[in-house]
C-alpha cells in the first residue's frame, strides 16, 4: 500500500462529538480537517461543523451552539432565510453569538478575542459596520428593548457579494 493511502486510512476523516442545547437537545459537532477558505465553524441548525484545530476551542463551539439555539428560536427555515436576506437580522444574531463566545472566553484572553471578533464581524459578514462599531456592539450594555444601529446598516454601502452562511470565520489574524 502506498504511504499516502496508508496515512489516509489510519487517520479518521471526521470526528463527531455531541453537545446539548438547553441541557437536553443533542447537537452533533463534526470536526473536519479542512474547511473552505477561512471558515473555522459553521452552524447548520441541527448540527455544527468545526475545523479540527478549533474543536477544543470552547468559545468557538459556544458561538456555533448559539446559532443552533437561534435556529430553533427563530423558526428554523425562517431563521435561515432572515439570516441570508436581512443584514440587520444577521448582525443581531452574530452579535449575540460573538457575545456568547466572548463570555465563554477566559478573562485573560478576552481582550485579544474581542479584537479578533470585532475584525471578523466587520469584515466577514457583510454587516456594513466598521471594526470600531462592531467592537462597541460586542461590549456595550444592551437592554432588551434596544435595537441595533439599523440606520448605519441601512446606509452602508450595498454589497454585491452573497452573504455568508451562519458561520464563524476568522480574519487574517489567526489565533
Ligand atoms: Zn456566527
Amino acid at each position: 500500500m502506498r504511504p499516502r493511502a496508508r496515512r489516509l486510512l489510519n487517520r479518521p476523516a471526521m470526528k463527531i462529538s455531541i453537545e446539548r442545547l438547553w441541557g437536553v437537545l443533542p447537537v452533533p459537532v463534526v470536526a473536519l480537517d479542512r474547511m473552505p477558505a477561512r471558515l473555522v465553524g459553521l452552524s447548520m441548525g441541527v448540527f455544527v461543523v468545526v475545523r479540527s484545530d478549533y474543536l477544543a476551542d470552547r468559545p468557538t463551539i459556544v458561538h456555533e451552539l448559539e446559532h443552533c439555539k437561534q435556529f430553533w428560536r427563530g423558526g428554523i427555515v425562517l431563521h435561515m432565510v432572515r439570516y441570508y436576506a436581512s443584514r440587520t437580522y444577521r448582525l443581531r444574531v452574530e452579535v449575540e453569538a460573538f457575545r456568547a463566545e466572548l463570555a465563554a472566553c477566559p478573562p485573560s484572553l478576552r481582550r485579544e478575542r474581542l479584537d479578533d471578533a470585532a475584525r471578523a464581524l466587520a469584515g466577514g459578514y457583510h454587516v456594513g459596520l466598521d471594526v470600531a462599531a462592531c467592537r462597541h456592539l460586542l461590549t456595550c450594555t444592551l437592554r432588551s428593548d434596544d435595537s441595533l444601529p439599523t440606520s448605519n446598516v441601512a446606509s452602508a454601502r450595498r454589497s454585491t457579494s452573497s452573504p455568508p452562511v451562519t458561520a464563524r470565520s476568522i480574519d487574517s489574524t489567526r489565533r
